[in-house]
């Protein structure tokens, strides 16, 4: 297999937000071979600005509506998860590019506890560690052990999450001055989890109660990209849109959820100038009626 390469990938397609203008080049990895590959072409894909960006399942993603100098790169190893049963605990691991919800089909099926709070959560793997993805209390970081890593300049290596710092919606591997490589770039390749063996049904039972309070509560089928504002510290940037009377606000095509005023969402026919103008509409409106800065959450490429 070979890496392949994608010429003038538009983010509108790879991103759930449907938004966004094409990317130079996308450089999709499907097995190990392919990021030697990729190693060697790089900085010709690259060319004079050097932007390289991994993308994983775009559900975190909002891309300006013109061109992007930007060079894509991919995981794309989705093949079914490595299983090893310890005494009690079960190593699982994925590879970056596997859906995070077919990740929890099979906890689900298996009886694997550790995950269930990600349920609902799109998205991949990889991007589920990169982002620190989490909901109701539970975060990627909390089951996650070790994360193979691949850098242009390192090639592949096992990192411990003992090594790495997590935070809310943040990773960072903590690469030291001769680690890693000078660009900042990393894809993640695959992660490993230690979750807890329980009766199948009740994996099942937490998993739906989960996504059964968040579609109550959240636009989970309309096209977003999850939360647009980080919640700060205490409060609930959902609850302060909400009170600033953002819920429901519409601009063009695009509107902070009537569900929820912390998602944008795409009606149909949005660009991302309409959505960066009504962020920045509930931004201020936010900080005039609490005196609080809000901070974004989506991964926002300009
Ligand atoms: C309906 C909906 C509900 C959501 N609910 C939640 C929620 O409850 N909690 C939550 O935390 N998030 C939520 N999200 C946001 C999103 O699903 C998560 O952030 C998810 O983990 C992003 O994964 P992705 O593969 O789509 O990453 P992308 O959107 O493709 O990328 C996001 C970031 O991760 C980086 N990245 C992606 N893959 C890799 C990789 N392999 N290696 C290195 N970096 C990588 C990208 O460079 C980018 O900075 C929601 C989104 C939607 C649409």
């Amino acid at each position: 297999m070979a890496l392949q390469l994608i010429h003038e990938p538009r983010f509108a397609q790879r991103t759930t937000l449907r938004l966004g203008g094409p990317a130079l080049v996308e450089a999709v990895a499907r097995v190990e071979a392919d990021l030697d590959e990729l190693g060697a072409l790089l900085p010709t894909l690259a060319g004079p600005t050097g932007r390289v960006l991994a993308i994983g399942a775009g559900s975190n993603l909002l891309a300006a509506d013109g061109q992007h100098e930007l060079v894509l790169v991919r995981a794309d190893n989705a093949a079914a998860p490595q299983v090893e049963c310890k005494t009690r605990d079960v190593l699982v691991r994925a590879g970056a590019g596997l859906g995070l919800p077919r990740l929890l089909g099979l906890c689900q099926r298996l009886g694997l506890s550790g995950l269930e709070g990600l349920t609902g959560v799109p998205g991949s793997v990889g991007g589920a560690v990169a982002m620190n993805a989490g909901s109701y209390g539970v975060e990627t970081a909390d089951a996650l052990t070790r994360v193979r890593l691949w850098t242009p300049g390192g090639g592949l290596v096992w990192r411990a999450a003992s090594a790495c710092s997590f935070g809310y919606r943040h990773f960072d591997a903590n690469f030291g001055a001769n680690e890693g490589d000078a660009t900042g770039l990393y894809l993640v390749w695959e992660a490993e989890f230690r979750l807890t063996q329980d009766a199948p049904d009740a994996v099942r039972g937490r998993m739906l109660a989960v996504y059964a309070k968040k579609k109550a509560s959240q636009p989970v089928t309309a096209k977003s990209a999850g939360c647009v504002f980080k919640n700060p510290a205490g409060s609930s940037a959902g609850r302060l849109l909400d009170e600033a009377g953002m819920r429901g606000k519409r601009l063009g095509g695009m509107a902070f959820s009537d569900l929820h005023a912390n998602f944008l969402v795409n009606l149909g026919g949005g660009t991302a100038a309409q959505a960066l103008e009504l962020m920045d509409f509930g931004r201020h409106a936010v900080r005039a009626r609490f005196g609080v800065d809000l901070q974004t959450e989506v991964v926002v490429l300009k």
